[in-house]
């Protein structure tokens, strides 16, 4: 079974958590590429190709308000855009930061 890991730069997800597809909605999904900020695996692709290779970003990013439980699994509004647990802008100042 073929599952990708989560988009994010740096997550620690557990292989089970749910993961959401990037939305069908360009505009929406070009805020998740924003926030995800991972140009390195992503920004020489384009949007249908980031959808058709099924890319996706897990539950650790997303509030308890992005999403309904739906079956055995949940729902995702079509709204909705990561905003936990994501890796810091790209400036000059976190550039020199070191991870302690
Ligand atoms: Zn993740």
């Amino acid at each position: 079974m073929a599952s990708r890991k989560c988009a994010v730069p740096g997550c620690t997800s557990r292989d089970g958590i749910s993961k959401f597809m990037f939305p069908a909605n360009e505009t929406i999904g070009r805020e998740w590429l924003r926030v995800i900020n991972n140009d390195a695996v992503l920004g020489g692709l384009g949007y249908d190709e980031i959808r058709e290779a099924r890319y996706k970003v897990c539950l650790y990013h997303f509030t308890k308000t992005d999403w309904i439980p739906k079956g055995n699994g949940r729902q995702l509004f079509e709204w909705a855009i990561p905003s936990l647990n994501l890796p810091p802008p790209r400036t000059a100042e976190n550039a020199t930061v070191a991870g302690n």
